[in-house]
């Protein structure tokens, strides 16, 4: 099923302990495509400015993805983020962000971009969200990411944001913040309480049903009304650059549904998404920005899905346990 996403198309300066990049390219929506492409048509909603290459949508057309939705704003300067990380790579500081082009963006879908089966809400200013999901009424599955900033400064129009979609991918901190639950699963059971299962007109449920809370180098866990799993991350002796490896998460994760149109959304479905947003994530962070996954192959998931698969089985042999 296409996928339609919004969100940020950036240029990022990063500073990580292994080095430093100026001004490239990166953006929620970049990362997210750029996962997703892998395994459905994506189709990407977004401003960027008259400073924005050339070159860079050429990077994003070369894997197929349609970008006839990125509007070029006359005069405008694209979104730029600057950001620092310390030994700890789970926790970085945003030392600027300049909206620039976001600053009046005001989505307008095409009609190929709102024909989309699914959609992926990046983060953005939870109105913006809203706006969006009203142009894909018809949607079959929405995903939506967003950050503390919003929590703090825009909790009820997030909470409608909320309600009105399928999945919810936040990170562990996140979800603690938006529910002022101080444990993960507690939290993640507030956030599908905010839904109604089976009260559409479908039979489907109103609102999320699919939570994904994403733990940085510790991996994810899935909370749905049916049950919990979680993966560890696919572990890496080397990590250069964190940055987007959510959204390229994201990208594996919706991306990976959006390409099983006919099999239900099962607990065994959910699965293997997040063991296919856990392999694409893992190289997002191998080097700085895309580098990693605009090269990367459909071999190169694959083999990556067998060593996860490998690592985290074990069998359940019985054991006479002493009383
Ligand atoms: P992640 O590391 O997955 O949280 O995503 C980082 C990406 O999000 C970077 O490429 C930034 O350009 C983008 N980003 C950072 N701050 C914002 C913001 N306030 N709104 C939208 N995108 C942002």
């Amino acid at each position: 099923m296409p996928i339609t996403v919004v969100g940020s198309i950036a240029y990022d300066t990063v500073k990580t302990p292994f080095g430093e990049r100026e001004r490239m390219l990166g953006g929620a929506a970049v990362h997210f495509a750029l996962a997703a492409s892998f395994f459905d048509e994506v189709r990407v909603v977004g401003p960027v400015g008259e400073d924005f290459g050339e070159e860079q949508l050429a990077l994003l057309r070369s894997r197929g993805i349609d970008v006839a939705d990125v509007e070029r704003v006359a005069g405008g300067r694209t979104f730029f983020w600057h950001g620092e990380y310390g030994w700890d790579l789970n926790s970085r500081e945003t030392l600027d962000t300049q909206l620039g082009v976001f600053e009046g963006f005001a989505p307008k879908l095409s009609s190929r971009s709102r024909s989309s089966d699914v959609l992926f809400l990046a983060n953005i200013q939870p109105d913006l969200q809203r706006e969006v999901r009203a142009q894909m009424a018809d949607a079959r599955f929405v995903a939506l990411d967003s950050m503390n900033l919003w929590i703090d400064i825009a909790r009820d129009s997030l909470v409608q944001t909320i309600a009105q979609v399928d999945c919810v991918i936040l990170n562990d901190a996140e979800l603690r913040q938006l529910t002022g639950k101080p444990n993960l699963v507690a939290a993640a059971r507030e956030v599908l309480s905010w839904g109604a299962p089976g009260s559409h007109e479908d039979g489907r449920g109103r609102g999320p049903s699919v939570i994904v809370a994403k733990q940085g180098e510790y991996g994810a866990a899935l909370v749905t009304r049916e049950g919990f799993f979680a993966l560890p991350a696919y572990p890496l002796e080397t990590v250069i650059d964190p940055t987007g490896a959510g959204d390229t998460f994201a990208g594996g994760f919706v991306g990976y549904i959006a390409a099983h149109p006919e099999e239900e959304r099962s607990e065994e479905l959910l699965r293997r998404a997040m063991a296919h947003a856990t392999v694409l994530a893992s190289y997002n962070v191998e080097e700085f920005g895309t580098d990693r996954v605009a090269r990367l192959t459909g071999k190169e998931i694959v083999a990556r899905i067998g060593e996860l698969h490998a690592m985290t089985q074990f069998s359940g042999a019985p054991l006479a346990l002493r009383a």
